[in-house]
């Protein structure tokens, strides 16, 4: 259930090893996910645009989540010309 995107990793190219971390404060569910190694709790101290979203167990390595980053460019300019939420008419 955490690993529903996963990149791969930058150093192995492999996503096998990889676990998506988690910002905010985590819930029971998170620390025990954390507990069988299916994520990383990445603390409640954000910086936007620089905190890793994955981590490679194999490397020990931490990246970004390339996909996302390259989304928030492209959308920017549509979100901003009147963006309507699904089925609001
Ligand atoms: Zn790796």
């Amino acid at each position: 259930m955490w690993n529903e995107r996963i990149e791969k990793c930058p150093k192995c190219q492999k996503n096998d090893q990889v676990i998506p971390i988690m910002f905010g404060f985590p819930g029971p569910e998170m620390i025990e996910a954390e507990q069988r190694g299916e994520i990383k709790l990445g603390g409640c101290c954000i910086t936007p645009g620089m905190d890793p979203e994955f981590h490679c167990k194999r490397c020990d390595y931490d990246f970004p989540d390339f996909d996302s980053q390259f989304d928030q460019i492209g959308s920017d300019e549509e979100e901003t010309a009147g963006y309507r939420a699904p089925g609001e008419e």
